[in-house]
């Protein structure tokens, strides 16, 4: 059978004893048979824990709970599996019982910023839509561990539509994020109904899902699904593979058929101390990635979620990774490099510093090999003065449709039109003092 190797059929005659080759590559044979113990996973694996370390691993599950595909199982180097990236992903250490002073159950505060049930709505124009609280995997260096795993968090149908109404009623929602837990682990009837939905509102332009399963369990990729999907466009999907390794036979299948049913494919790793910090590894990732026609999308810092202390890199160790990648390689093979700001703010763009100085008319830039050089500014430019006006303005935006009419942020400080000069924080003690006067 193709993309089945002799290791595989291995484990799935020990799994189940009449297991053929054809039900290795179902989906739903391999969620029947996810490992959700230590016991199973010993077994598979040919290793055996003890004493201490034993006991500690079954803590680490009362608390985050284990469950890891056969497929994505069968991955791990039984040879060297300590050090193996498919390992350290998908089985707990005791490590993750260590809490470490800055950590937080919702790091992101992304259950503070939900106006309805499954939504959390934080940047003007896109939410994000949980519509499963189930997982093929559980990653370890999961942000969302707090939720995912609690098997009762798959919202039922009722629910899901509240979350719909409110996109419904927020004519600002442009793009929905669909994730979850995994939105794949729906059946592909409960998907063509959400998409639906979600279809029928006009002001929803484009909806992204986010899913891992061509990663732990590409056959969930199926003809029929990409045909639910392809009925529902313009649908973007992102992924998350995290090492070369990931990118199977069985993982490339799963990749051409999306990107054959027209779905723009993106990928968002994190970077793990262990796994995948090295310019080298994540070199060789993004390129297996554009050969498989998925465009590296974001590269996160991990987050300061309880459990993920051993998981993390000083942010250092991020801006090297870019600085081996920006200019060594295509540059639609680079992702962003993001830190999610605890407490909610979203997602902070970082990388290497290019502007070494700056004059009124000369700006001194340096490259990927450190050449320096200087960008000469133009002598006259006379920007057009913004008002918002736009019928007088001569660049003619004839939009009737463009939307933005208030600067926020720094974009309010950098706009003609506002009298904005400086951004304060609340409770600041100084301008608190000039308010008493
Ligand atoms: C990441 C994220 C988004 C999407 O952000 P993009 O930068 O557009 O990919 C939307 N909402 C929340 C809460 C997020 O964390
Ligand atoms: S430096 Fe990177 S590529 Fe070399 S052995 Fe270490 S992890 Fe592997």
């Amino acid at each position: 059978m193709e993309n089945v190797s002799s290791r595989q059929l291995e484990l799935a005659s020990k799994i189940s004893e009449d297991a053929a080759a054809r039900q290795w590559r179902d989906w739903k044979w391999q969620m029947r048979h996810c490992i959700r113990d230590i016991k199973t996973f010993e077994d598979l694996l040919g290793v055996e824990f003890g004493g201490k370390e034993r006991r500690d691993l079954e803590l680490t599950l009362a608390k985050f709970p284990l469950a890891v595909t056969p497929y994505y199982l069968s991955l791990i180097d039984p040879q060297n599996w300590r050090n193996d990236p498919v390992f350290l992903q998908s089985f707990p250490q005791s490590a993750e019982l260590v809490i470490e002073n800055n950590d937080m159950i919702d790091p992101l505060a992304e259950d503070a910023d939900s106006p309805a049930p499954c939504i959390t709505h934080r940047y003007p124009d896109r939410v994000l839509f949980y519509v499963s609280g189930a997982c093929a995997m559980y990653c370890r260096h999961c942000t969302r561990k707090r939720k995912v795993g609690d098997r009762d968090a798959v919202p039922d149908k009722k629910t899901m539509l509240e979350g719909i109404e409110y996109i419904r009623r927020t004519p600002q929602v442009r793009d929905v994020l669909v994730s979850g837990g995994d939105p794949f682990l729906l059946g592909d009837e409960r998907l063509d109904w959400l998409l639906g939905e979600l279809g029928t509102i006009d002001h929803v332009e484009i909806v992204r899902i986010g899913t891992r399963t061509p990663v732990v369990l590409p056959y969930r990729i199926t003809d029929d699904l990409c045909r639910v999907l392809r009925s529902h466009h313009p649908i973007w999907l992102n992924t998350h593979f995290n090492h070369p390794r990931e990118i199977t036979g069985s993982s490339r299948e799963a990749l051409t058929k999306l990107a054959d049913a027209g779905i723009p494919l993106g990928n968002q790793s994190v970077l793990l101390a262990g796994v995948n910090d090295c310019v080298r590894i994540m070199k060789a990732l993004v390129h297996k990635l554009v050969i498989n026609r998925v465009r590296p999308y974001y590269l996160y810092q991990c987050d300061l979620s309880e459990g993920l202390s051993h998981f993390r890199t000083p942010i250092g160790k991020g801006i090297e990774i870019m600085e081996g990648l920006v200019g060594h390689t295509s540059g639609f093979a680079v992702p962003q490099y993001v830190i999610d700001a605890p407490g909610g703010g979203g997602k902070i763009r970082v990388a290497p510093n290019y502007i070494l100085s700056w004059s009124t008319n000369k700006v001194v830039l340096r490259n990927y090999e450190g050449v320096i050089t200087t960008y000469q500014e133009p002598d006259s430019y006379e920007a057009s003065f913004c008002d918002r006006k736009c019928e007088r303005c001569e660049l003619h935006l004839n939009l009737d449709d463009a939307p933005e009419d208030k600067a926020i942020g720094i974009a309010q400080l950098l706009h003609d039109d506002e009298d904005a000069i400086a951004l304060t924080p609340m409770g600041n003690d100084r301008t608190g003092r000039r308010d008493e006067e």
